[in-house]
């Protein structure tokens, strides 16, 4: 027997819209959106967020880390909350698609569900996520409703501390408040984002949903290579220890280790800062940014090994020191299994294909799947563009991966999790 609801389908008239509105809000001159974190125009699209939820009949709510949401009461007063969400936050010059995908279409699932009156086992809420893309502190709305915000990653704010601490006085907020914003995980039955794939796996693959298993483990060091500063014309070449060279070599034997041995793995050398930085100086020192991810932990820390390995090596052959800072370091975060399937039985329900995958990009969901079952949804990525103007999802594509997310949501509602 077909689940209760399970006809019941998104306006997607309606939805391409609200999408539209959104998408004017910060848009930049090739059609991609501008909206770092507390910025005039993320501001604003939280504002166009609030709008547009109470004159659909949402109840809004903010809290201390400025998470802004749109609540639906159609449980028991003692049910649990479901959270759907993602954010409206977007890199500098973005993309339209990026976290807006997912916040516009947990509000069109919350208006279906609050126009068709029904009564579910939990709460819905369609919660926009402050500063997902850590233009001052990554995930920090949801590391804050989650209780894993600390002291520590305040301190170490992007970008500027001081502009951050203004940014949040300006909202009435400060560091203390954001500790106020942790929710109890007893009153949230789960979670569920909505994103864009950011690849094009599924796009090679020809599948219409991506059902994410794992959010890979992310790690980060930086690499200084460390030699002698020379005059460029007198030195001989076998005479130097040029330090550029051990980070350029470490740069290509980098991509040819993982390659080779660690398959399905990425590595990134994002940045090179010589110095002294000049054409006639031998540099006498070169830093490395250095990150790699993995979805899995084990070869997360295998890849480290050898990484580092790999650049003591380059030291040596170039005569060089090695100093090396240890960074960031995120867990790889594995999705609910019934979440999974519930996706699974909504796609089938769809009659849309599905493939699941692990998630190379971070998201909310991997800080949510700590305190509450979360599941990620991803619709197929044209040309795997993202982080710039060019991102782009079809029509039908958003369409089919909303639908995906009301089913999953109403699975969840009425058989809870
Ligand atoms: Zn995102």
């Amino acid at each position: 027997m077909a689940p209760p609801n399970s006809t019941l389908r998104i306006d997607p008239h309606r939805f391409q819209r609200t999408f539209e509105e959104l998408a004017a809000i910060g848009t930049t001159l090739d059609s991609g959106v501008h909206r770092p974190a507390f910025s005039a125009s993320h501001q604003q699209a939280r504002q166009w967020f609030f709008q547009h939820a109470v004159s659909a009949g949402l109840e809004v709510g903010i809290d201390r880390a400025s998470n802004h949401s749109a609540l639906l009461r159609c449980g028991s007063p003692w049910s649990p909350t479901l959270l759907l969400g993602s954010h409206l936050d977007s890199v500098p010059y973005g993309g339209r698609f990026d976290g807006a995908l997912g916040v516009v279409a947990a509000l069109e699932c919350l208006k279906t569900v609050s126009e068709n009156h029904l009564v579910l086992g939990t709460h819905l809420e369609a919660i926009d996520f402050t500063d997902e893309e850590g233009y001052f502190v990554g995930f920090l709305g949801s590391m804050a409703l989650s209780g894993q915000l600390e002291a520590e990653h305040l301190q170490n704010a992007r970008g500027a501390r001081k502009l951050f601490l203004e940014k949040l006085a300006e909202l009435g907020l400060s560091e203390e408040t954001l500790f106020l914003a942790r929710r109890d995980p007893a009153s949230l039955a789960g979670y569920l984002e909505l994103h864009i794939e950011q690849g094009r796996r599924l796009l090679d693959q020809e599948v219409q949903i991506g059902i994410v298993t794992t959010i890979v483990g992310i790690r980060s060091f930086r690499l200084h290579f460390l030699g002698r500063a020379d005059h460029a014309g007198t030195t001989p070449m076998d005479r130097r220890r040029d330090a550029g060279l051990g980070a350029s070599a470490f740069a290509l034997a980098a991509r040819d280790l993982v390659l080779r041995d660690f398959p399905g793995a990425v590595v990134t050398v994002g940045n090179v800062d010589y110095a002294p930085g000049a054409f006639n100086v031998v540099p006498e020192s070169a830093t490395v940014s250095l990150e790699f991810r993995s979805d899995d932990p084990g070869r997360l820390e295998a890849i480290e090994s050898a990484l580092l390995a790999q650049a003591a090596a380059e030291a040596e052959r170039f005569d060089l020191q090695l100093e090396v800072d240890g960074l960031d370091s995120t867990a790889p975060t594995r999705l609910d299994k019934g979440v999974q399937e519930t996706i699974a039985r909504a796609c089938e329900i769809l009659d849309l294909t599905y493939t699941f995958l692990p998630s190379g990009a971070g998201h909310d969901a991997q800080i949510m799947a700590q305190i509450c079952p979360a599941g990620l949804i991803f619709a197929p990525s044209a040309d795997g563009a993202s982080h710039s103007a060019r991102e782009f999802t079809s029509p039908e594509d958003c369409r089919n991966g909303t639908n995906v997310l009301l089913q999953t949501a109403l699975l969840l509602a009425e058989e809870g999790i």
